[in-house]
């Protein structure tokens, strides 16, 4: 069938092999399905599965093949690098797949691809139980799981991947293959942190930990002119904190938010994101020494789990534009916070972030060896994060993060999740994994897919695909 001359006889045939709507444009639903997080794409896929299942999927990858088109997997759609659309290509929409399945006694959850944060939250913590989770709730299971998933539990319970247990995965000859330590233990350890390149995963299985009723969430802001001082007494706090102090140290600019003074509204400034996962009030004397500093802004404050997961969801919703570059480094150096400040001069006044990110306590416990994932030893993620609305402001975010690569390139170790970064190409890939990780990926998706049908992402080559 060549499907790009698809006429309405075979479009009867292929969508008689979807349970779910197979959709082209100008069907209703298509734009809603085929729509990215991050507003600089606009992708038009020659067709849209939205997938309701395991089978769906098998169907879909099949359709690929048979057809030679591009295939796309979207889960939250929350990718920067806008890979989980196409154009002229078949979208594997698996947003629709929604199932999630908490065993309170065993501390297991099991979730479908396409559930988001804030419903794998809202169902784990009904039994006060959570695991690393993305830091916006719209953000995917799937995609942030598979490129190692960091967030404001990681010092306490590691990656969101190092808490995987299992995962069923459609790869490139259609097989439903369950990977896991005891089975298939090389896909497992190529999953967690290797991205979609080795197939469409259908379900995820997490451990889970329990947390308390309430913890301390929230956020300080200083004005800009003291980022010195105040990333400096972020890291002291940090050097010597419990694996339970989590955040983060940025430079943004203050929205014009009632818990804001006036004088600082569109003001850039310096925050601290406080995220403390102990009862509160031994949360609070932690960071007394930042209360000390005499925030402008104090919200940090006892509040469900929940809650602290919902903080940036303000800053974040769909539409934005989106351009980011990340690195990891050994440790937050004078030189580098004073790196970072400089840089803010030509930072836009919409929602674009230097953000300084403590890694270490878990993450560093866990064996390199045990999977995919790099440079555990890091002790701080380094973030520039583009996010602006307007296409006047595009050609100054896109110059200003670009730039940053300057800054930070003195500093910077190999591996970065990727998650984190916008950056695609073969080299960065590489220099993800180093040499040694990298060759056994190859060799991974020499064994699951050496047509290399999963390529829209960030791509493992299969040696077929070298020259
Ligand atoms: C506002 C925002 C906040 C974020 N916060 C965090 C954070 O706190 N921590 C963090 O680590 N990252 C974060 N990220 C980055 C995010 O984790 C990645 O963009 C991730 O890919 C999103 O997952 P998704 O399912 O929404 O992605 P999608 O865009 O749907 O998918 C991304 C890619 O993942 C692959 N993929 C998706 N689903 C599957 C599947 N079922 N099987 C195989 N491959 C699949 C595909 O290659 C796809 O192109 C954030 C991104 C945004 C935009």
């Amino acid at each position: 069938m060549s499907i790009t001359t698809l006429d309405s006889t075979a479009l009867a045939e292929v969508r008689a092999r979807f349970d779910g709507d197979v959709l082209e444009e100008g069907d209703a639903g298509y734009d809603d399905a085929r729509k990215l997080f991050n507003a600089m794409f606009d992708r038009k896929p020659r067709l849209v599965v939205r997938c309701t299942g395991a089978p769906d999927v098998v169907a879909g990858v099949a359709l690929a093949r048979e057809t030679q088109l591009p295939l796309a997997i979207k889960g939250g759609g929350h990718s920067v690098n806008g890979h989980a659309s196409c154009d002229d290509g078949i979208l594997l929409d698996l947003s629709p797949m929604k199932e999630i399945t908490v065993d309170a006694d065993a501390h297991t959850v099991r979730a479908q691809a396409g559930v988001n944060w804030g419903e794998f939250d809202a169902a784990t913590t009904a039994h006060g139980l959570a695991t690393t989770g993305g830091r916006v709730t719209t953000t995917g299971i799937a995609g942030l799981t598979l490129g190692t998933g960091s967030g404001w539990l990681e010092r306490l319970h590691g990656y969101t991947a190092d808490n995987l247990i299992s995962a069923d995965v459609v790869t490139a000859d259609g097989r439903i293959v369950h990977a896991s330590e005891d089975e298939n233990p090389d896909l497992f350890w190529g999953l967690r942190g290797g991205g979609g390149n080795f197939g469409v995963v259908v379900n995820f299985e997490y451990r889970l930990h329990e947390v308390p009723p309430l913890v301390l969430g929230g956020m300080l802001l200083w004005p800009f002119e003291r980022a010195g001082e105040i990333m400096r007494a972020y890291r002291a706090l940090l050097a010597d904190a419990p694996d339970e102090l989590g955040g983060a140290v940025a430079i943004l600019t203050a929205p014009p938010a009632p818990f804001v003074p006036p004088e600082l509204h569109g003001q850039h400034v310096v925050g601290v994101v406080a995220t403390v996962f102990m009862e509160p009030e031994r949360g609070a004397e932690l960071i007394e020494p930042l209360r000390d500093l005499e925030p402008l802004v104090d919200i940090v404050a006892p509040m469900p789990y929940t809650a602290v997961q919902q903080l940036l969801d303000p800053m974040n919703p769909h539409g934005h534009k989106h351009y980011w570059k990340a690195e990891l480094v050994e440790e937050l150096s004078d030189e580098l916070i004073d790196a970072t400040i400089a840089h803010e001069e030509r930072m836009g006044r919409s929602h674009s972030l230097l953000l300084l990110q403590p890694l270490g306590g878990r993450i560093a416990r866990i064996p390199d060896d045990a999977s995919a994932i790099t440079a555990r030893h890091a002790a701080w993620a380094a973030h520039c994060i583009g996010e602006w609305e307007t296409p006047e402001e595009t050609e100054g975010e896109l110059a200003w993060v670009r730039a940053w690569a300057d800054v930070i390139a003195p500093f910077r170790m190999a591996g970065v999740p990727m998650t984190f970064s916008a950056d695609t190409g073969d080299e960065r890939v590489r220099a993800t994994y180093g040499d040694e990780k990298y060759a056994r990926l190859v060799a991974l998706k020499d064994k699951y897919d050496p047509e290399n049908l999963f390529r829209l992402n960030q791509n493992i080559k299969p040696s077929s695909a070298r020259s």
